[in-house]
């Protein structure tokens, strides 16, 4: 049906199968809950940051874990265009700390097809978590192997952009008021393609509710956004083909996929590290011990700071923590340490410090 049309059409989760794909968006990244307070301008960054409040609302973003490798299978296909497809869509790895391992997987969480009588499309984020094994979760309806190369990199960049769990920048909240649709003209325009006008709605002219919103900003250069016809708005206003990630695509997407930091080398008995700390922030450290002994873990400075010490040999578990039994309010661990190594976290204490501190690690004397 949508076969006339070089548009990407949104994929949606039905009623049924919603708090499945909930579930899975939670055990992929814990902070994909997120908690919007009513009546605030920026809902999706002040949820990530701020502290819950009374009046609130909660919705589920569709964010893999960052660091994630995701592994992609081609259903059907020829060779050369799967590889073509491969090669654009891992351009998206030098702004996000995902990787696309394109291979034969048989349980593969992306699945690319190339029907041609479904028109190109992509599951949001972790949704695809809910297809069907064996069913695709990327399409791309119109690519064959003699599509020009400009063609074939803007689709697959664009899908791969709803893979990452962007949605489409014509319907950000903020292009309602950017975008001077003539609602008779679109219904028009996407009616010779047989799109009916729920279709229509829902892929052209309806906005999403603030919590799904890519930008704060409507970005007329973003790769989400769809071409806009002047002959489609009031007025003159007009968007060609958007063929590249957008200087705001790169940046947004990553906010949400973050490179893992690496943890700064403390040596023990050596010198104390300065370093600096953000709100919401944590610094890493780590060092080895050699021996068995009590150890101090300290930090010094002005900046009121929580402490985490974990080990031996598993950065995951928690050994000891603490907040103020430092100098002033700093945080100072005492322990009795086995050979291993050990990894040190510092966050903002509980008066909610940011600001520089130093930190050191040594024997117990
Ligand atoms: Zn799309």
């Amino acid at each position: 049906m949508h076969s006339h049309v070089k548009m990407c059409v949104d994929r949606t989760i039905g009623r049924g199968q919603r708090h499945q794909a909930f579930d899975r968006a939670l055990s992929e990244r814990a902070d994909n809950l997120l908690v919007a307070p009513v009546g605030d301008e920026n809902p999706v960054r002040q949820a990530v940051a701020g502290p819950l409040v009374a009046r609130a609302t909660l919705f589920v973003s569709k964010r893999w874990a960052p660091g994630r490798t995701l592994a992609v299978s081609f259903l059907d296909g020829p060779s050369e265009l799967c590889d073509r497809v491969a090669k654009a869509a891992r351009e998206w790895e030098s702004s996000a700390s995902l990787r696309f391992d394109f291979g034969r997987h048989p349980a593969a969480e992306l699945r690319v097809s190339f029907q041609a009588d479904s028109g190109s499309w992509s599951w949001i984020g972790t949704d695809a978590l809910s297809v069907e094994p064996g069913r695709p979760t990327i399409n791309f309806g119109w690519l064959t192997a003699t599509t020009p190369q400009d063609e074939l990199r803007r689709v697959v960049l664009h899908e791969f952009g709803h893979v990452l769990g962007l949605v489409h920048e014509h319907q950000n909240p903020a292009a309602a008021g950017v975008i001077p649709w003539n609602v008779n003209a679109v219904y028009e325009y996407y009616a010779q393609f047989g799109w009916s006008r729920s279709e229509i709605d829902a892929n052209v002219l309806q906005t999403y509710s603030r919590e799904h919103t890519n930008f704060t900003e409507f970005d007329r250069s973003s790769i989400m956004l769809y071409p806009v016809d002047d002959r489609l708005t009031d007025g003159s206003f007009s968007v060609g083909w958007n063929r590249e990630l957008s200087v705001q695509d790169r940046a947004f997407v990553r906010t949400w996929y973050p490179e893992p930091a690496d943890p700064v080398e403390l040596l023990v008995g050596g010198a104390r590290l300065e370093a600096g700390l953000d709100a919401a922030e944590v610094e890493t450290f780590t060092f080895v011990n050699d021996i068995d002994r009590r150890h101090i873990v300290d930090t010094r400075g002005p900046t009121d700071v929580h402490l985490t010490l974990l080990g031996p040999d598993d950065p995951a578990a928690v050994l000891s923590m603490d907040d103020d039994r430092g100098q002033g309010r700093n945080a100072r661990i005492v322990r009795r340490l086995r050979p291993g190594r050990y990894w040190v976290q510092v966050r903002a204490g509980a008066g909610n410090g940011q600001g520089p501190f130093n930190v050191g690690v040594r024997r117990y004397r």
